[in-house]
């Protein structure tokens, strides 16, 4: 498609952005836009507040780590040039808007594995017949949720609604019945969804992208932001949102981040960053939004106080993923082969339509996370038929074995000796 050359338009559109109020003195500086780049510089400020990885990263074994450790150094004196760091990501086209999501998941898997796992949970798909049986079961790795939005329409989208549907089991039933091994029939069943890793940082994502109706659409509706997040013993404090403004083909990102150091919300608009005026939750408690389609939250505890690790929080997540893991594996040893979790490389492809990225997003970069990765499984659990592979096997001890060869050979020779004897 020749539109796609078509250079997408950085227009800002400020008419639903909160309200700022320039400052004299800003611990913050901006990042300057080579373009079309105002998606990389908010995940850059997320980054850069995400301090939790800054120590993590690994500048002298790593290019992409050394030149973020730069910018977040050089960011609490001056505004940055990012030119060096879309060469190293491999962003040709500067002039072409991306997606802050892939933007953010592409740094994440170009950086080193002990910074990037700050924001990696893990999820367990599970799927069981309606006798209780276990059909499938699958942990994946995941950085970012992806909530949809489609049932929001005209309304008001609530994230926390939008958390509790992701996590809801599914049932199968009627033509939806699956073949369940040990019933050995198709049965009735329930696909559920479980954290079995919770992340030190956990995004959302608003997908606010989506393909209704055969065609590319963008929501636009209201989002309640939640100031934070509980998720059975973990809670979750918000302090990064990462807003679009304008279309599908031509649009703009904003980053609304809270200061570490001073507690307040500020705005990054590439290289302006400001005071929000009317401060997030200040008056009402509460945090509303039409722009919004990155929430980033930080685990209570999670913030790295005076040098010290949260430990607490990283050992008791390390316990309960190595229990779920040790339970897991008990149970696949005897029916299901292992598969090793796997981030996709990098899915931003270029000289792609902008169109084309959002389908990407909407598509197979979200499927990663997303419920309908429940139902594959449920077609693969469907097809599993048992196997000589799947079947429990049983080891003889040595000693046994070398018992069974003596016994053989006593028998053997008393044969023989009879038939000497006799003939
Ligand atoms: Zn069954």
């Amino acid at each position: 498609m020749s539109s796609s050359r078509k250079r997408s338009k950085d227009t800002d559109q400020k008419s639903k952005k909160p309200k700022v109020t320039p400052t004299q003195t800003l611990p913050y500086y901006g990042l300057h836009n080579q373009g079309a780049t105002c998606y990389l510089n908010c995940v850059l400020q997320v980054l850069s507040m995400t301090t939790e990885i800054h120590d993590r990263l690994e500048p002298r074994s790593q290019i992409i780590d050394q030149q973020l450790k730069n910018i977040f150094k050089k960011l609490k004196e001056t505004p940055c040039q990012t030119g060096n760091l879309t060469k190293s990501l491999g962003i040709k086209n500067v002039l072409q808007q991306r997606d802050a999501a892939e933007c953010l998941e592409l740094i994440l898997n170009k950086i080193s594995p002990q910074a990037s796992e700050v924001f990696q949970g893990q999820l367990t798909y599970t799927t069981k017949c309606c006798s209780g049986h276990s059909i499938n079961e699958e942990t994946n790795p995941f950085w970012t949720l992806p909530l949809s939005l489609k049932d929001a329409h005209d309304k008001t989208f609530s994230v926390e609604s939008g958390l509790e549907k992701f996590f809801h089991p599914k049932s199968f039933n009627g033509d939806n019945m699956v073949y369940c091994n040990e019933c050995e029939e198709k049965t009735e069943a329930e696909s559920g969804c479980e954290m079995v890793a919770f992340p030190q940082i956990l995004t959302l994502l608003l997908k606010r992208f989506d393909y209704v109706n055969m065609k590319h659409v963008k929501t636009t509706c209201s989002v309640d932001v939640p100031r934070a997040l509980q998720r059975k013993e973990k809670r979750y404090d918000l302090y990064g949102m990462v807003n679009h403004t304008g279309s599908l083909r031509g649009g703009h990102y904003t980053a609304i981040l809270l200061s570490n150091e001073d507690h307040t919300w500020y705005e990054f608009d590439d290289t302006r960053v400001n005071k929000v005026e009317e401060q997030p939750f200040a008056e009402t408690g509460t945090y509303n939004s039409s722009d919004v389609y990155l929430l980033v939250y930080r685990a209570s505890g999670s913030l790295r106080v005076e040098g010290k690790e949260p430990e607490m929080d990283r050992r008791r997540d390390a316990i309960n993923l190595e229990e779920s893991r040790e339970k897991k594996k008990m149970k696949k040893d005897a029916k299901y082969k292992q598969e090793v979790p796997r981030f996709p490389e990098s899915r931003i492809q270029e000289d792609a339509l902008v169109l084309q990225q959002i389908q990407n997003t909407s598509n197979s970069s979200r499927r990663q996370a997303d419920r309908s990765a429940a139902e594959e499984m449920m077609e693969k659990g469907c097809k599993n038929k048992p196997d000589e592979n799947s079947r429990p096997r049983y080891k003889m001890h040595p000693l046994w074995i070398l018992l069974i060869v003596i016994v053989v050979m006593l028998v053997v020779a008393l044969i023989i000796a009879l038939a000497i004897i006799y003939y």
